[in-house]
């Protein structure tokens, strides 16, 4: 049964990125808003720390747990009893970090979405090889955004390595990590089945970065687009299988989204919660008393509002842990992993901007954060398959309908 306690065993981790949060991010949160594109040196300093978390399974192991191992499992655990692996520890350290700033989060090195993928579908080898390392993904092209299985980036196996050609656009970290996981097709005639994962080296000559991206919110976090030009890889670098298995369609590939969607609405989670934190210390101030023994009538509209947010935020939580203890628990979790995303998604995009509009001229001003904050959690809701996508894929698993028969 799920235990909604933060596991004790996470504890110093959760301690340690609210600390990170508190003394690193919040304080540099403005100045990486403002200076789109710079890198936020400040973060070298968190290697050390980083490397604690990684090695705690807090942050770039996230979904190892769903191909074996994981870390910092107890022995009643492995037992298969109760487990809480790294997919509950990301979940925790993200969704703390994001309460400081989700932007920086997005441009930590030695993490990114791409170790998820790795994570899912990479074997012991290339674990080894590639963990531990600042991964991207890049899915989306020109002209492939929600619908991942029309991507045209090809990819030709040619003597002992892969070559790859095609482009892709929107690349969180693109330009900083060390390296980049590219979907790609092995064949377009042979449709989703086709689509593989392939790890590029950041520095491979064939790649080549055409712009970065200004952006709404998320700042501090570069957004790249490239261009792939007979960019070749070894042939070791492609993850998973690469036997094209019409039976398995987009399975291998889209396993990835069952772990980082989990975490995706935990940074919803983590910046939805320093909304609300900072809305009820303004209306605290602005002398709203907010009674939770009084029924929500009975109070002024701006403590009854804040309740209802409360409430909706805490419904967002819980289906992401579900989702993230499933996935720990190797329970599949497609249906959950995008339920929890659209909820999340939705009620954090709500409350900041509900939050600005509570805290009136205060919360819309830059002297708050609020007004970065209802920037920033947007693409929190796009990312990872749009709030649509989500309530698509939802409706499918709910109805059992395939992709083809409802779109
Ligand atoms: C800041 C930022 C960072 C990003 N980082 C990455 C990254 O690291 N890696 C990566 O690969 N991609 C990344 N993306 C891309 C992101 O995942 C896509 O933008 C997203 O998947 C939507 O694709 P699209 O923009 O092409 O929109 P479209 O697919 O063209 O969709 C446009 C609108 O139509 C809706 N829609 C589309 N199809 C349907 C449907 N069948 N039913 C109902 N509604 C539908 C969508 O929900 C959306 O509202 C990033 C994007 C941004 C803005």
């Amino acid at each position: 049964m799920i235990n909604l306690e933060t596991p004790k065993k996470f504890e110093f981790l959760v301690s340690q990125a609210h600390q990170v949060a508190t003394e690193i991010f919040r304080p540099n949160s403005r100045k990486y808003d403002g200076h789109e594109h710079s890198y936020p040196k400040e973060l070298d300093m968190l290697a050390a720390v980083i490397d604690g978390m990684n090695e705690g399974g807090a942050l770039s192991g996230a979904g190892a747990g769903a191909v074996g191992g994981g870390n910092g499992a107890t022995a009643k655990e492995k037992q298969g009893a109760n487990r809480n692996g790294s997919n509950i520890a990301s979940l925790l350290g993200l969704t703390e970090l994001c309460w400081g700033d989700v932007g920086l989060l997005l441009t930590m090195p030695r993490q990114g979405l791409g170790q998820a993928a790795i994570a899912a579908v990479a074997d012991e080898e290339q674990l080894k090889r590639f963990g531990g390392k600042w991964a991207a993904m890049a899915i989306t092209e020109p002209e492939a955004g929600s619908d991942s299985a029309a991507i045209r980036t090809t990819a030709t196996l040619e003597g002992d390595e892969y070559v790859l050609n095609g482009e892709k656009i929107f690349v969180t970290a693109g330009d900083r990590a060390e390296l980049i996981v590219v979907w790609a097709t092995l064949d377009r005639k042979q449709g989703r089945a086709a689509i593989k994962s392939f790890v590029v080296e950041r520095d491979n000559p064939g790649l080549t970065l055409e712009r970065l991206e200004h952006k709404l919110g998320i700042r501090a976090s570069d957004t790249a687009d490239f261009r792939l030009e007979n960019c070749r890889i070894p042939k070791e670098n492609l993850l998973g299988s690469p036997e094209i298995e019409p039976k398995r369609g987009f399975a291998g590939v889209m396993q990835t989204f069952d772990n980082t969607r989990p975490l995706v609405a935990g940074m919803a989670i983590g910046v939805s919660r320093a909304c609300l934190e900072r809305t009820r210390e303004l209306l605290a101030e602005g002398g709203v008393e907010i009674d939770y023994d009084l029924p929500p009538h009975s109070q002024v509209a701006a403590a009854s509002e804040f309740i209802a947010m409360e409430s909706d935020w805490e419904a967002a939580r819980l289906l992401t842990m579900q989702a993230a203890w499933m996935a720990d628990n190797k329970k599949p979790n497609s249906l959950q992993a995008s339920m929890a995303k659209a909820k999340a998604g939705r009620t954090a995009t709500d409350i900041a901007l509900r939050c600005v509009a509570l805290c009136g001229s205060i919360g819309y001003g830059e002297g708050e954060l609020l007004e970065k904050w209802a920037r920033d959690v947007k693409i929190l809701d796009l990312f990872e398959g749009t709030q649509q996508i989500q309530l698509l894929i939802v409706a499918r698993q709910l109805l059992g309908k395939t992709s083809a028969e409802l779109k």
